[in-house]
């Protein structure tokens, strides 16, 4: 942008941060979380404090302060906030349907307390296929300066209408902190992840290099940041692809087969049994993020995308109980054990994605999984599903399901299919 119009959004951001903070401070103070509440005892006061600023940015303002509030309360109920109050760092300015409008495919005119200004804008290739794929452009947005390169970073919100169907069968997923276990057409798929591998392998090397650099530069110096800087940008994308690739193979066969998808209820603070063995409880929130939560929430998101409804089962015992005669299973040293009735061998995820989908089946997480039991043949033989090695997950690694379109790939997969 021109450096005379670049000013007038320096000057707005400069407001807008100011609205922002006292919103921010004041919401702490009294544990205020909603926005119309917060609206509703400071507007007029703010309103008054800066006449020349259209008046919709001390609602967006309040908007964003309440949210801000209610993260920052919500993390220090979990002992969780490293200081009294937020800080309030990096400001992105929300706007509304009062704030800016689009003008057609090139240009993008903003409110501003110097009048309306346009912007020429440039779409980038993911604006586009939006739109391609009928989706519509929603009144948010929001807006960034880049100081660097003076310009304005537009982050825009797409709708569509998505209706959900009524499910024909489930798809469980079991997922762990280094693969996830997907239960598909009767066919147990442990798709390889390395999340965990990845955040400590990370973690690990963030912490050599900050030794290295201290020892030359003294702590927290320049080069020292920055290289850091690039470390957290890397780590960040890996696992984002691994998460969306993923989430987007699950949730499009669970579309195409109208079937739900069946997720285990996570708990808030990552006290989760699998990674009991991580020390360090910051390394442990940060795995629990990523591996578990994150994974969660793309397929959640992915699944809203397409229309397909997920179902929360409570995931106690899942991989201590055998699915067929609901005694304990034993395990040795791996993922191995057996069936303390019956004599079987369980695969851990095996074992945990069946009884996931008995949940769903039961509705209630209950203890009476008589519909799969019935599904499921027992004929008194040591071995229930199947007479091959069948209670074996299918392992696919990282390196291969990253490159599929869709599970048909997969013929040699498809002999190791579990009867049921
Ligand atoms: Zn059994």
């Amino acid at each position: 942008m021109p450096r005379r119009a670049f000013r007038i959004f320096v000057e707005l951001e400069g407001m807008y941060r100011n609205i922002v903070e006292q919103l921010v401070l004041y919401a702490v103070n009294n544990g205020i979380t909603k926005f119309t509440r917060l609206k509703a005892e400071k507007y007029r006061e703010l309103r008054s404090l800066y006449p020349q600023l259209p008046s919709h940015y001390i609602y967006t303002a309040c908007q964003d302060a309440a949210e801000r509030a209610h993260s920052f309360l919500r993390l220090k109920k979990m002992g969780r906030a490293r200081k009294a109050y937020p800080e309030v760092r990096s400001v992105s300015i929300w706007l509304d349907d009062h704030l800016w409008r689009a003008e057609g495919l090139t240009s993008i005119s903003m409110a501003t307390h110097r009048g309306r200004v346009r912007v020429s804008i440039e779409l980038n290739k993911h604006f586009l296929r939006y739109v391609n794929r009928g989706w519509r452009l929603a009144s948010e947005a929001r807006v960034k300066l880049d100081r660097r390169e003076r310009r304005l970073i537009f982050y825009l919100a797409f709708r569509k209408e998505v209706s959900e169907y009524r499910p024909k069968v489930y798809v469980t997923v079991d997922v762990n902190e280094d693969a996830e276990a997907v239960l598909i057409d009767g066919v147990v798929y442990l798709f390889e992840t390395d999340l965990s591998r990845v955040t400590l392998g990370y973690y690990y090397r963030r912490k050599r290099i900050q030794e290295r650099y201290d020892k030359v530069y003294g702590p927290g110096s320049r080069p020292a940041r920055r290289v850091l800087r690039r470390l957290g940008n890397n780590e960040r994308a890996l696992k984002k692809e691994i998460r969306w690739k993923l989430a987007t193979l699950i949730v499009r066969q669970a579309a195409r087969r109208q079937a739900a998808i069946v997720l285990e209820r996570l708990g808030k603070e990552p006290a989760n049994h699998m990674i009991e063995r991580i020390k360090n409880p910051q390394l442990r929130h940060r795995v629990f993020q990523a591996a578990f939560k994150g994974m969660q929430r793309a397929i959640e998101e992915k699944a809203r995308e397409y229309g397909v409804p997920v179902i929360y089962v409570d995931p106690r015992n899942t991989s201590k109980v055998c699915p067929i005669h609901g005694a304990e299973i034993v395990y040795g040293k791996d993922r191995h054990g057996v069936c303390s009735k019956g004599g079987e061998t369980w695969h851990r995820d095996v074992a945990a994605c069946y009884n996931l989908l008995l949940r769903a089946l039961g509705g209630d997480g209950g203890s009476a999984p008589s519909r799969v039991r019935a599904l499921v043949a027992v004929d008194g033989g040591p071995v229930p599903l199947g007479p091959t090695a069948a209670h074996e997950p299918t392992p696919i690694a990282r390196g291969a399901w990253a490159r599929w379109r869709s599970l048909g790939a997969t013929s040699k997969h498809k002999q190791m299919r579990m009867s049921v």
